[in-house]
């Protein structure tokens, strides 16, 4: 954990009366001014749950899941530190599009520092706070901008991360990349990044609220067998190579170095044949980079061209698909990983 010394800009508040929080969750969003850190009592006050949402604007689950949940007025089984971070992004006219603040930095690629500008001071007070209430777990909620079923992200697959990935979905995937994230940054108690599935879709709202009741409601988050929960390794990183353009459609445009399908994401989580056709290219060489965690460049091995083809040259998993060009060109189209016994 960073020992970063900056703000308080997450001191810890009693959460308010379940009655009296606005019952339009967007009402309740603009309520809240900036980042909030609230804290409900449980039945056992020694020990500290925390989710984290809103880490990204446009990624609203997480945070409709807190709203519910406080609005519920259960009771959690241990002391719930429920951390709403990016408001102002969320807030951000059109309300949920907004990752961060124009000109800000991401905040879920801050959490390695520095700590002294906006963003960085929200993430070094998030820290500080983590360490402070000495939790015993964290959950921190996002959504994709592709299908995905929910999956938890993590930097080693131990039993503790498996068991609360288990409380939203049914995959873990093991992480090394450093990003700057939150999950790579908490190193006091267990910690899982959950995607829970794409923004603005009502089951991935589903998911977040039923994994955030089972997260806070359960006396022991860690006893019992090791869950269902597949492993995937995460080794390589699909890119659109320097230099070349990307469009999204059903059939090639030959205005662009690259044209993928636009609802490439239905093979999120599923193996893609050797053989399967994965998108057009214009003039015969392989527009896409695929790079393991050495930096090494390994699209031979995976893809081949065929005509206009891109094809599969062996079988693949693909995960975190976007079906959205300029993402896929800011950061990458997807990601390849492997099944780990
Ligand atoms: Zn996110």
């Amino acid at each position: 954990m960073a020992a970063t010394g900056v703000s308080h800009l997450l001191d810890v508040r009693d959460a308010p009366a379940p009655t009296t929080l606005a019952d339009n969750p967007l009402t309740f969003l603009t309520s809240l001014g900036g980042p909030v850190a609230w804290r409900v009592p449980g039945r056992d006050r020694r020990r500290v749950r925390v989710v984290t949402t809103l880490l990204h604007g446009n990624e609203p689950s997480g945070f409709l899941a807190l709203h519910a949940w406080l609005r519920s007025g259960i009771q959690p089984a241990v002391d719930a530190l429920c951390v709403i971070a990016n408001v102002e992004a969320a807030a951000l006219h059109p309300v949920f599009t907004h990752r961060s603040l124009p000109r800000q930095r991401d905040l879920n690629r801050s959490f390695h520092g520095p700590f002294d500008d906006a963003t960085g001071r929200v993430a070094g007070s998030l820290l500080e706070l983590i360490e402070a209430s000495r939790a015993e777990a964290l959950v921190d909620l996002h959504n994709n901008t592709g299908r995905n079923p929910a999956y938890g992200v993590g930097i080693q697959p131990t039993p503790e991360r498996l068991q609360l990935t288990a409380l939203f979905g049914r995959d873990f995937v093991w992480s090394r990349l450093a990003l700057g994230a939150l999950l790579e940054a908490v190193d006091t108690c267990p910690a899982v990044t959950i995607e829970v599935g794409k923004s603005g879709d009502d089951a991935a709202d589903a998911v977040a609220l039923d994994g955030v009741t089972r997260f806070f409601g359960a006396d022991r988050l860690f006893s019992g067998a090791l869950p269902p929960v597949r492993v995937l390794e995460m080794p390589m990183r699909a890119r659109v190579r320097q230099g070349c353009s990307l469009v999204m459609a059903q059939q090639p445009t030959g205005s662009a170095d690259l044209t993928m399908p636009d609802d490439l994401d239905r093979h999120n989580f599923q193996t893609v044949p050797a053989g399967s056709r994965i998108g057009w290219t214009r003039d015969g060489a392989c527009p896409l980079g695929l790079f393991d965690a050495e930096g090494r460049d390994r699209a031979a091995d995976y893809f081949e061209v065929r005509g206009n083809e891109l094809i599969a040259h062996r079988p693949f998993m693909p995960i975190m698909i976007t079906a959205d060009a300029q993402i896929a060109m800011s950061d990458c189209l997807f990601y390849i990983v492997h099944e780990v016994s």
